[in-house]
């Protein structure tokens, strides 16, 4: 479909207007810096189902059974996110700060809004660089970089013997795998409750904005694709931004890295191209 200059002008008037902004994102967000959605044809499920490689009895199972295919799974998440900058989406994001009074809401586990610089984040499935306990208490931080030599250590467990003691080696600075599970990624897998205290705040946020951006998400991860409808619900104006229409009062079609930008400069005429 395509791009409607209509409607970005009224979002840019909306969000030239508005006091409190909620960014909603999700996988497409990140698509532009080399991550892929995990739903579209090429995507992450298709390759590795979720029944098998999304639970934790499953991850457990398969260390047991068949260590080099779950070597493959950590390397196809883990890889492009070690590798993986902020891009144009995540930068236009963050400079919404200098205007209004922006939070992020995010469904990735990737870090990248508060390495473009968004200072009020609540990432409601978790994230994979605070390693937790069993009861949830944060164990230590791990750092992209460590996450690269991980990655690239998986790669060689993959070609070699020995994969389950390499496996467990491996993963230890983030999995305390075959120890029980002593230590995790901050990550929320299928059937567990999403992250807090960041989801009760997700959602009093959503209650109180006059503006919500909804970027990159298919909708169909629930509860959290709940978020928009709350805001409606108190009166806000919802704007999408995404390869697929969705919910929004107002739909801008295209990719998050072109877009966001044009919409921040459209309405605080803030180049965020450049730099400052
Ligand atoms: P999804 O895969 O269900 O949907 C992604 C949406 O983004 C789709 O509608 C797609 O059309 C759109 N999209 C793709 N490229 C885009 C671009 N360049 N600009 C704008 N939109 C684009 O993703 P979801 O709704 O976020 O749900 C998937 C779940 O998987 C989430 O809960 C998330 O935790 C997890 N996930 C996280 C990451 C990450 O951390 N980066 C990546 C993949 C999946």
């Amino acid at each position: 479909m395509p791009f409607d200059e209509t409607s970005l002008k009224t979002a840019a008037g909306w969000l030239a207007d508005a006091k409190r902004v909620v960014v909603f994102t999700g996988a497409g967000v990140s698509a532009e810096s080399g991550i892929d959605t995990f739903r579209d044809n090429t995507g992450l499920w298709r390759r590795f189902p979720p029944e098998r490689f999304a639970t934790l009895p499953g991850l457990l199972s398969l260390a047991v059974t068949e260590p080099d295919e779950l070597a493959r799974f950590l390397r196809a998440v883990l890889a492009p996110i070690a590798a993986a900058r902020p891009n144009l989406a995540h930068l236009a994001i963050a400079r919404l700060e200098h205007h209004v009074e922006t939070t992020v809401v995010t469904q990735n586990i990737d870090g990248l809004h508060q390495e473009a610089g968004s200072t009020r984040v609540r990432e409601i499935h978790g994230t994979l660089f605070d390693v937790v306990s069993p009861t949830g208490h944060k164990v230590r931080s791990l750092s992209r970089a460590e996450l690269a030599r991980m990655v690239a250590a998986l790669e060689r467990i993959e070609r070699g013997p020995f994969k389950l003691p390499r496996l467990v080696r491996t993963v230890r600075p983030l999995m305390g795998l075959g120890r029980g599970l002593a230590h995790r990624p901050r990550v929320v897998l299928f059937g567990e409750h999403l992250a807090e205290p960041d989801w009760t705040s997700a959602q009093e946020d959503a209650a109180a904005c006059d503006l919500m951006l909804v970027v990159g998400t298919s909708g169909e991860v629930y509860p959290a694709a709940s978020l928009p409808e709350r805001a409606t619900d108190v009166g806000a104006r919802v704007v999408g931004v995404g390869l697929e229409t969705g919910y929004g009062d107002v739909w801008l079609h295209g990719k998050a890295g072109e877009l966001l930008p044009r919409l921040v400069t459209d309405a605080f005429g803030d180049d965020v191209t450049r730099r400052g």
